[in-house]
């Protein structure tokens, strides 16, 4: 996906981008011409098999075609010093893969173990082989989804019972359906779970004192 645009600017950068046609700053220059700022990203993030048939990264152009470093003559550095794959790099030189492995690791580490329960591990190697591991950082950065996988790590023991016990919220219920499809927690009648969490919450009300003056009113208690 691009980022939207700025306007671009014919005076200050005089000569056009080779590839998109537009007036700004030209951030490389590549066998095929001067690169703008945008279309350098885009040729980062370009993926496929070239037509010598190295799959990976196709940051250059030939007969209107994406093509590899090798075949295109283009200079970038899209080498994980991590993992070691051709990809976009996200930060130190490793790629969105590699840090988000990293990222998973912290969170599912017991802080004061400093160990990883077995369960959480295959949580772990689910939540790193999400498809799209930018997206999977973006979702993982959320605040909401950080403090619920850490609560997760810190749980004393990993059961169906200790992880009913956590908050209900939406990212509960999709690391279930994670832990479900990787065999950790054993597959749920939903509709049963739904109806639980519904008479748990009709006790409370029924138990706030502030309710129970309804009660005769309703004709329930005789
Ligand atoms: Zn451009
Ligand atoms: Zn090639
Ligand atoms: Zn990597």
């Amino acid at each position: 996906m691009s980022r939207p645009r700025k306007a671009e600017d014919p005076v200050r950068w005089l000569v056009p981008c080779n590839r998109c046609g537009q007036h700004h700053k030209t951030v490389a220059r590549w066998p095929d011409g001067g690169i703008c700022g945008y279309c350098y990203q885009q040729a980062k993030r370009t993926r496929g098999v070239c037509a010598c048939g190295h799959e990976g990264v196709l940051p250059g152009i030939i007969d209107e075609q994406p093509a590899c470093r090798s075949c295109s003559g283009v200079r970038l550095n899209v080498d994980c010093e991590g993992c070691g794959a051709e990809d976009e790099l996200y930060c130190g030189g490793r790629c969105w893969t590699c840090i988000l492995g990293d990222v998973v690791d912290n969170l599912l580490t017991d802080p004061t173990t400093g160990t990883m329960a077995t369960e959480l591990i295959t949580l772990a190697g689910a939540l790193k082989s999400m498809k799209r591991a930018n997206s999977s950082m973006t979702w993982i950065r959320q605040k909401h989804v950080t403090e619920f996988l850490r609560n997760l790590a810190a749980a004393p023991k990993f059961s169906q019972e200790t992880y009913d016990e956590l908050p209900d919220s939406r990212t509960r219920e999709y690391v279930r359906g994670l832990l479900i499809e990787h065999g950790v927690l054993p597959q749920r009648n939903a509709l049963l779970m739904r109806y639980d969490s519904w008479v748990t919450q009709a006790l409370e009300r029924v138990n706030d004192p502030q309710n129970l003056d309804v009660i005769p009113a309703t004709g329930l208690r005789d």
